[in-house]
Formats: C-alpha cells, sequence, structure tokens
C-alpha cells in the first residue's frame, strides 16, 4: 500500500501542510504532479508559467533524488490520470492542498468521488492562506464585501490564534516512497522554454515599502506573486514576516486573501458584475481600440510603458496595472472582461481571484470597487508616480524623439465614460 501526495498550486518541500499530513501516514508517500491537458491545451507552447512550475518541480524532484525517492509526474486528463493511478497503486490515502477556484473544487470533487469507489480515501488541507472560505466572514455569518471590515477581522483573528505552527517536513523525509520515476524534459509534455522568466525574490528590498510601492521605477515591491501563486513560497512565513515588519505589505496580502474569499462565496464573478445593477452599461468594445492598448500604443506613456512591460516581461507594476485597467474600462469603454482575459494569457502571476477582483475593482462593477466616477488620468498618474520618466523610458525607447497623439483626449473620454455609466447603472 501507498499513500499520494498531490502536488498542485504548493510546490515545496518545507512547510507545506497537506505533505506533513502526508508524510505521518502509515505508508510510503509518493509525491505526484499532474499536467493537466485541460489546462495545458489553452495555453501557448512557449507559456512561461508552464516553464516555472517544471523548474520548481525539477527542484523538488531534486532534493528527492538526494534521498532516493523521486517525483512522479503525469500528463493527460486529471479524471484519466488517477483512474490509472488508482488502476496501478494499491492507494490508501491522498493528500492535497485546498484550491478554491471553482474549476479546482469541481476536478477535487470527481477524485475524492472516485479515490471513494476505489476504497482510498482524500484529505485535503487549508495551506495557501491563513484564512479561508468562511473563516473571516460578519456576525450574522455571510461574507464580506468591503475590505475594510475583513481586514480589521482577519488582523484581531490573526492576533488570537496561537502563531501558526510551522511544519517541519525534513524530519519526515524518510517516509517518501522509495522510487526512480522518470523526470519528463519540457519537450516532452509538449512544451518549449519561454525567453520570460519569473525573477527571484529578495524581501530585503521592501524596506521601504510602505513609502515606494507605488512607483514603478523604484525597485521595491517584492514580485513574490508567481511564486505565491504557485506556492514556491509559504504564505505562513510571509505573514509572519509581515506581521513584524510592514504593516502595508501584510495589508496586501490581505487583499489577497479577500479576494480569494470574495471568488469562495460569489464564484459568479468570474464572468459576470459582482454589481448586477452594473450589467447595463454599454460598452463600446472596438476591436481597434482594444489592440491598440493591448500593443502599447494608445499615446499615452503610462499606459503604453505598462503594456509594453507586460508583453516583454509578463509583469506589470501595481500602480501601472490600475491605470491601464482602468483606461481600457473608462477611457475605450472596453468590458473589463476583455481586459481580464489578456491579463490571464500574460501574467506570469495570473491568479483568477486577484485578476477578476481587481478588474472588476478598476471597472467598478466589483465590490468594495472604485466609483464608476473616478476616471484616472494617464498623465496626472504619469506626473505623480514617475514624474522623471524613468520607468516609461526604460519601456518606450523612442519617447525622447516626440511621442505620437493620444488615441483619445482626456476629457472627452472623462465625460463620455461617466455618462455612458450613469445612463447604464440600474436604479
Ligand atoms: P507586492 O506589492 O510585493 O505585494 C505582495 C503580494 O501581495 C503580491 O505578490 C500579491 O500576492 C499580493 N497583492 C498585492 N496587491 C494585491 C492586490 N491588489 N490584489 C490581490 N493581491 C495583491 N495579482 C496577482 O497576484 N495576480 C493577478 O492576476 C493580478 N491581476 C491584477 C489585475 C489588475 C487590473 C490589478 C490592478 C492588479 C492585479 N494584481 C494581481 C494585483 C497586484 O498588481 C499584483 O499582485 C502585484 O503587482 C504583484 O507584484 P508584487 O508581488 O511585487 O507585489
Amino acid at each position: 500500500k501507498v499513500s499520494i501526495f498531490w502536488f498542485r498550486r504548493d510546490l515545496r518541500l518545507e512547510d507545506n501542510v497537506a505533505l506533513y499530513h502526508a508524510l505521518q501516514s502509515k505508508y510510503p508517500v509518493i509525491a505526484l504532479f499532474i499536467f493537466d491537458i485541460d489546462i495545458l491545451n489553452s495555453l501557448p507552447i512557449n507559456d512561461a508559467r508552464v516553464g516555472f512550475i517544471h523548474d520548481s518541480l525539477q527542484k523538488i524532484n531534486a532534493q528527492l533524488n538526494a534521498i532516493g525517492s523521486s517525483l512522479l509526474i503525469k500528463n493527460g486528463t486529471t479524471k484519466a490520470v488517477w483512474e490509472s493511478l488508482l488502476d496501478e497503486f494499491d492507494i490508501s490515502e491522498v493528500f492535497y492542498n485546498k484550491d478554491y477556484e471553482p474549476y479546482a473544487i469541481r476536478r477535487d470533487l470527481t477524485i475524492n468521488a472516485l479515490a471513494k469507489e476505489n476504497n482510498s480515501m482524500c484529505f485535503s488541507f487549508k495551506d495557501q492562506v491563513i484564512f479561508e472560505e468562511l473563516e473571516i466572514a460578519k456576525a450574522d455569518g455571510l461574507p464580506y464585501t468591503i475590505y475594510t471590515p475583513y481586514k480589521n477581522k482577519w488582523l484581531e483573528k490573526y492576533k488570537s490564534i496561537a502563531p501558526l505552527p510551522e511544519y517541519d517536513t525534513q524530519s519526515y523525509f524518510s517516509n517518501f516512497h522509495k522510487s526512480n520515476f522518470d523526470f519528463p524534459t519540457l519537450e516532452q509534455i509538449g512544451f518549449e522554454e519561454s525567453n520570460i522568466k519569473v525573477q527571484l525574490h529578495n524581501l530585503t528590498q521592501i524596506a521601504n515599502y510602505h513609502e515606494t510601492r507605488d512607483f514603478p521605477a523604484v525597485d521595491s515591491t517584492s514580485y513574490l506573486s508567481p511564486h505565491l501563486r504557485f506556492g514556491t513560497v509559504s504564505i505562513r512565513k510571509l505573514v509572519n514576516w509581515a506581521v513584524r515588519k510592514n504593516d502595508v505589505f501584510l495589508s496586501e496580502l490581505i487583499w489577497r486573501e479577500f479576494f480569494m474569499q470574495i471568488l469562495f462565496s460569489f464564484p459568479k464573478v468570474v464572468s459576470h458584475n459582482f454589481k448586477s445593477a452594473y450589467d447595463g452599461i454599454q460598452w463600446r468594445n472596438n476591436e481597434e481600440d482594444f489592440k491598440r492598448w493591448c500593443s502599447g500604443t494608445t499615446g499615452y506613456p503610462m499606459v503604453d510603458a505598462g503594456m509594453r512591460q507586460l508583453n516583454a516581461t509578463g509583469y506589470m507594476h501595481n500602480r501601472v496595472r490600475m491605470v491601464v485597467a482602468s483606461f481600457l474600462c473608462k477611457h475605450l469603454l472596453i468590458n473589463w472582461q476583455w481586459g481580464e482575459a489578456y491579463f490571464a494569457e500574460k501574467l506570469l502571476d495570473y491568479d483568477l481571484s486577484a485578476n477578476v477582483g481587481n478588474w472588476q475593482w478598476a471597472a467598478g462593477t466589483g465590490c468594495d470597487a472604485a466609483p464608476y466616477f473616478r476616471v484616472f488620468n494617464p498623465d496626472i498618474q504619469l506626473k505623480k508616480f514617475d514624474e522623471k520618466g524613468v520607468y516609461i523610458r526604460k519601456w518606450i525607447p523612442e519617447f525622447d524623439l516626440g511621442y505620437g497623439e493620444p488615441m483619445i483626449e482626456h476629457a472627452f473620454a472623462r465625460d463620455r465614460a461617466i455618462a455612458t455609466y450613469k445612463a447604464g447603472i440600474l436604479k
């Protein structure tokens, strides 16, 4: 008999809750990862995120090889892979960390049922967040839809619990199954190396985060987003650090959990406005306008620099994400879902809950969103946050040679956006 630990978005051996529990099971543990072709089939063959997952798995595999074990990597639909695993091995128990996205919830229900039919037990754990699902709820048990009271309750609860244990996986390592499964190359999974890479993270650069995080030319945010997305860092360790060192940084980590619980409680936000009163907005959805936005040729330097940074690196600074998103929805009157889909294709840190949550925030259609009449002026944002033009010159090298005309005048676009929203919002 064996137990299986199933890696998903928790790609690390240390401080991994479900792995800790798996390694205490009575049976040797096989560590599994499935390249889910239902997800992979929709991605370009040089998708940088697949490369990052592959690299992270390779590191884990090397750690396992050092103790005489190895990762079992499978490629296929999750259900078919599990059917064959349940055939191939006598599996007593399956351990995994919870994932709160609608697709993952449906997938896990299917695998739980399948395991049960085969007399295997599944155990799932909270690992991706400090507080999950409805652990932070209003007095009446309903989910918060406003950030500040959510955050206050989160902080109160965090203070009142015993510090979350950091699980010591090392001492149980001998419980891994002795194996030497083949580790596939990226090509064998059907992908190619991308020239876009995830940055390594470094917490020293966020010492002045509270003062400098809004300035895209200053390298002062953590770049941890892809690591949090794929679980190559532990949220417990990070929060532990943030609580002691930087409240503003901690607040951002709480925004992450806020949007995760919104997605969990209101899964409709993936494809619908959180505020259905906004369903009547007549978006212009002009394809040519959208292309100019995507390629970073709107004539607004802050917007164009951001889109070019995204296209070249898979990353965009948060302040600039807010500006480009507002520009798409309000200046161009393009449905936020178009922008959300474009970001989903490009961002290394793409995360359904954060992306949908922030897009709906920018569009004004979300919970606790920017008011509809707030229309960022991209030139004022530039003056405030990149006064010397360091960021825009980095991404628009031709800037000093004379930059083209804006594709739409700000005052006109602002008035049009407010009028369109006003007319579209159902009373
Ligand atoms: P830091 O400033 O160092 O923040 C630390 C961590 O806090 C981040 O890694 C992230 O996990 C979390 N965080 C910070 N800001 C937010 C936020 N506003 N909402 C949720 N979590 C936050 N973030 C994603 O992780 N994935 C996305 O798909 C995503 N899409 C976005 C779309 C738009 C339109 C906007 C405005 C923001 C989006 N964000 C998204 C949030 C934010 O821009 C990124 O998390 C941040 O820029 C990542 O850089 P960092 O790791 O250096 O952030």
